[in-house]
């Protein structure tokens, strides 16, 4: 059995027994099923495996993407491969938006419902698009590492590539120092991987065990929806995108990316996953690290198709539900917004949630509306943040063609598909 099969296997055992845990009652407050599933071995099992995950973050991003630079060795390409991946990035979000929009609308969710917040949600800050701006430049970049601040690390990675490339010959010591690092990183991800099926099936447990389901009746509208444009938007505009701007075989795609999607399914974190996009698009999609270095860490930071579809739903969903008339003009607002917020939403679970209290700000929604589908959120955060990562690869590869930085025999190689590699 390949390590692919594996962790899918460990994902639907995860679900099976999470769920079955979950219906049977099994999971009440206090009974040994529910220490041991919330905070005991499945609990430990699975938070150890995030925990892994995020340390490899870091100095991951950090190295591949000195190399990365230092392999295209021209500023001004890295110029172009940063304004075409910030475009893609972009307009795959307002695509993803204004479908969500559009079809939730269309189907009128909500209407007719008067249902009423009974969770508490305090609206925490979201963050100032003007001070997501300034803190792309870290006063400290030791500081900004040391709390994992993406667009901060990419910003001073980038800054230290060129300077390395303008020291020139006599920097090459350091940039083979720096390439080796890369690769024992990269080495790293496997090793954690190999734990990834157990892991998996732990987190999935888990989650599935603690699901609200008595709300999903009450909410399953808003869950339906939200989930169907997700999967629209995985099967068919990404793959159109793909297909259009690259003209590469979407089958293939569908084939490699499952085991990306599974890892972000589990661990709800764009970040956290960025080990294993790195590795799927350099080593199974033929994406050159010069490329997927810069295009992967900024996508898991600024790309969030999946979250973008769950604002527009979100915002549909409680402006018909609290007879909120937003007209054209407040749904255009949703759409710039919930771009812009995207590009403030960290890769992390739960995050675009808070982000959602900026859009609703600014359209004048109720902020007490995000506390009804609170409870519902963790289920869609899983599949948002697979669209979410999912996006991120497929701009990887519309870059890297339109550059030349693709490797087709490596994407069309469909034994690289579930190989342990
Ligand atoms: N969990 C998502 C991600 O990491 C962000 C979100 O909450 O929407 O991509």
């Amino acid at each position: 059995m390949t390590l692919t099969v594996k962790v899918i296997l460990g994902m639907v055992l995860g679900i099976v027994v999470g769920l079955a845990i979950n219906f049977s009652g099994l999971n009440a407050e206090g009974s040994f099923v529910q220490k041991f599933v919330t905070s005991g071995l499945f609990h430990i099992v699975g938070k150890m495996f995030i925990n892994a995950l995020n340390m490899l973050v870091v100095p991951l991003v950090l190295f591949s993407l000195i190399c990365g630079v230092c392999g295209i060795g021209d500023i001004k390409l890295l110029g172009k491969i940063g304004t075409k991946s910030f475009g893609f990035y972009m307009l795959t979000t307002a695509v993803a938006i204004a479908s969500a929009i559009l079809i939730a609308v269309g189907l009128g969710i909500g209407e007719g419902m008067n249902a009423r917040s009974s969770a508490e949600f305090s609206a925490r800050e979201a963050p100032a698009l003007s001070d997501v701006l300034i803190n792309i430049i870290p006063t400290n970049p030791i500081n900004a590492m040391a709390q994992g601040e993406m667009l901060s690390i990419i910003f001073f990675a980038i800054l230290l590539g060129v300077s390395l490339l303008l020291v020139g010959k006599k920097a090459r010591k350091v940039i083979d120092l720096i390439e080796i690092l890369n690769e024992a990183m990269m080495k790293m991800v496997s090793i954690i991987m190999a734990l990834a099926p157990y892991a998996v099936f732990c987190l999935l447990a888990k989650a599935m065990a603690e699901l609200g389901v008595e709300l999903f009746a009450q909410l399953i509208g808003f869950v339906l929806v939200a989930g169907g444009v997700m999967l629209l938007h995985l099967f068919v505009t990404l793959l159109i995108f793909l297909k259009v701007f690259s003209g590469l075989n979407p089958v293939t795609f569908m084939k490699k990316i499952r085991n990306v999607q599974v890892f972000a399914f589990s661990t709800s974190s764009s970040n956290a996953t960025i080990p294993v996009t790195l590795r799927t698009v350099t080593e199974r999609m033929g994406v050159n690290n010069s490329v997927a270095s810069f295009t992967v860490p900024f996508g898991a930071t600024i790309n969030m198709d999946g979250t973008a579809i769950m604002q527009g739903v979100a915002t549909v969903f409680i402006a018909n539900l609290y007879g909120v008339e937003l007209g054209m003009t407040g749904y255009l607002t949703v759409i710039m917004m919930s771009v812009l917020a995207s590009i403030g939403t960290a890769g992390v679970p739960g995050a675009g949630l808070i982000m959602l209290s900026m859009v609703f700000a600014q359209v004048g929604l109720p902020l007490e509306g995000i506390g009804l589908i609170l409870g519902v959120d963790r289920l869609l955060d899983m599949l948002r943040t697979a669209v979410n990562v999912s996006g991120d690869a497929v701009v990887s590869l519309i870059v890297a063609k339109s550059e030349g930085k693709l490797d087709e025999a490596v994407y069309n190689d469909q034994a690289l598909e579930s190989s342990d590699k």
